[in-house]
């Protein structure tokens, strides 16, 4: 059993895995940045530790830092949150080599499901449905060309190595190859390094629907259920349901379970997420998450669960608390991501918070690090807060969220709280009827002008 865990992020997540960690007598080390010297994570936790100035790159992804401290505190193992070095292969292989334990899959699984062809080939191969296109990477225009023609437009050119929506380019007919696959490729050389792409016939009206999983690391897993998570900005989610509203019984029983027989066979350990488009009642693989997810709150609060209490427990290489058939769903839950950003452009707003108000009542859970007089740095990510509503069906979900968006107070800096209250006027949000492009379309016609 670990005494201690040390905390290698910051804000709302951070303080998530030291709540975790505290109910279970473990004790915390928070890590920060100098510009997160006041930050609540470092407040929360029962020691802290300086790692660098405000940058990412020399704090809180600085490895020797990090192992450094975990030596400093005495620390037995990291928990690395979302982000940051959470599906960073090599500082796994660091962790483990310095006798620490990495709460979360081994490096080797990081690696297969962090290169999309590999991770592509290896679900195929483990038999998960995936999008038709190219087998392994493209090597030239004309090959693209050649495919594009024999798969039929559009298609989508895609970064192996890519993250976060880039190094992706839609070619909607054979005119636009040449462009999309010379943009796609140079894209991904700038951002990551690698010039590797792939082509995947483009779906045009898909939703995105992920599986939770859950492995021991021997060979047992399960699966939780499906998050749907179609509405997003330029691919970034910001509200996210569970279960999904189109998915039936039958459908999450099958995909779940050959997601989980999935993640068996190749002995996967802790939290997982397997990504899908669903369009016409079919699944398409397009990537596995091998880490905790900003949105898996709703599968927590679907299933009765503490996703971050089992990762510790399996990193501790005891079995899992519960069994598929222990899984059994609870109503419905709704999470709304909170950026300190402005409308209609969503630009980052950092500042003070000059008062803090989090709603509460039955079925309300807000995990957030701002507290009144808190000073949002500039140098991260915008994510403040998510506020979770937990209820026996949709609609009294959506009532809920309404009157604990009505409740939540957060003054100082502007939000992307109004957009919330907008999107819940709408009859679509209401009928559960949209695909991942809805989103754009309505802030192209509603927000225009702020
Ligand atoms: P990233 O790792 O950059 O987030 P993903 O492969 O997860 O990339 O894709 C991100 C988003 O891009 C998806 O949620 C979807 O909106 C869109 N996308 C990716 N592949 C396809 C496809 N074949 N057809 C349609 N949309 C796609």
């Amino acid at each position: 059993m670990f005494d201690k865990i040390l905390v290698a992020n910051r804000g709302e997540i951070a303080l998530r895995v030291i709540r975790a960690a505290r109910e279970m007598g473990i004790r915390t080390v928070a890590v920060h940045s100098t510009a997160d010297a006041d930050a609540m994570h470092v407040r929360m936790a029962d020691e802290s530790v300086c790692i660098g100035p405000p940058p990412g790159s020399e704090s809180y992804l600085s490895i020797p830092s990090i192992i450094a401290a975990c030596e400093v505190t005495g620390a037995q193992a990291i928990h690395p949150g979302y982000g940051f070095l959470s599906e960073n292969a090599n500082f796994v292989q660091i962790v483990e080599d310095h006798d620490l334990t990495f709460i979360g899959p081994t490096a080797e699984h990081i690696r297969v499901m962090g290169d999309k062809i590999t991770a592509k080939d290896t679900m195929k191969a483990l038999g998960v449905p995936c999008v038709p296109g190219s087998e392994g990477g493209v090597a030239d225009l004309a090959a693209a060309k050649a495919l594009g023609d024999e798969m039929g437009y559009p298609v989508i050119v895609k970064a192996t190595a890519g993250g976060g929506g880039r190094g992706m380019k839609v070619a909607q007919t054979a005119a636009d190859m040449e462009n999309a696959f010379m943009t796609a490729r140079s894209e991904a050389k700038a951002a990551f390094g690698n010039d590797e792409v792939y082509i995947e016939k483009y779906l045009t009206t898909p939703r995105h629907i992920e599986i939770q999983v859950f492995g021991d690391g021997k060979g047992g897993a399960v699966h939780l259920g499906e998050r749907d998570c179609s509405l997003q900005r330029r691919h970034q989610k910001v509200f996210e349901e569970a279960p999904g509203p189109c998915i039936t019984e039958e459908e999450r029983a099958r995909i779940g379970q050959i997601c989980a027989d999935a993640v068996a066979k190749i002995d996967y350990a802790g939290a997982g997420t397997i990504e899908f488009l669903y369009e016409k009642g079919e699944f398409y693989f397009i990537e596995m998450n091998t880490r905790l997810q900003v949105e898996h709150p709703v599968t927590e609060a679907i299933f009765g669960v503490d996703l971050v209490q089992e990762q510790i427990r399996v990193a501790e290489g005891l079995p899992m608390s519960f069994t598929q058939e222990d899984l059994k769903i609870n109503g419905h839950a709704i999470e709304v991501r909170i950026n300190a950003e402005k409308l209609p452009t969503f630009s980052p707003r950092p500042g003070k918070i000059t008062q803090f108000h989090a709603p509460g009542g039955l079925g309300v859970r807000m995990d957030s690090a701002l507290y009144d007089g808190y000073k949002i740095p500039p140098y991260y990510d915008s994510l403040i807060g998510k506020l979770i509503v937990h209820a026996q069906d949709r609609a009294t979900a959506l009532a809920r969220l309404n009157r604990a968006l009505g409740e939540l107070i957060v003054d100082g800096v502007d939000t992307t709280v109004p957009l919330f209250h907008a999107l819940l006027q709408e009859p679509d949000i209401h009928s559960g009827d949209y695909n991942i492009h809805w989103l754009e379309h309505w802030l192209e016609t509603n927000l225009q002008d702020g």
